[in-house]
């Protein structure tokens, strides 16, 4: 399976990971979302979205942010840390 951000739904190679507390590394997060053994940031899967969705219009999968965002709305709710 393809290693995927639980957080940002980033695909993830061995660079992105993130970092716990220890400096080990966090194979469920990116380096983006997750580091120093804590999320950088503090939001909800909504506010998640509309800061990712300038990255996936420049992936370019996606035509419009309505496009990123209806993809997005598909993936994060079955994320680890969207996830109910
Ligand atoms: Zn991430």
């Amino acid at each position: 399976m393809e290693n995927v951000c639980q957080s940002c739904g980033m695909l993830m190679s061995q660079n992105d990971y993130g970092k716990n507390a220890d400096g080990s590394i966090n194979k469920e997060y990116c380096k983006f979302c997750f580091f120093d053994g804590k999320f950088g940031k503090e939001e909800t899967m909504e506010e998640m979205i509309e800061s990712c969705i300038p990255f996936w219009l420049n992936d370019g999968d996606c035509k419009t942010e309505d496009d990123a965002r209806n993809k997005m709305l598909k993936i994060f709710p079955d994320l680890k840390r969207w996830k109910k």
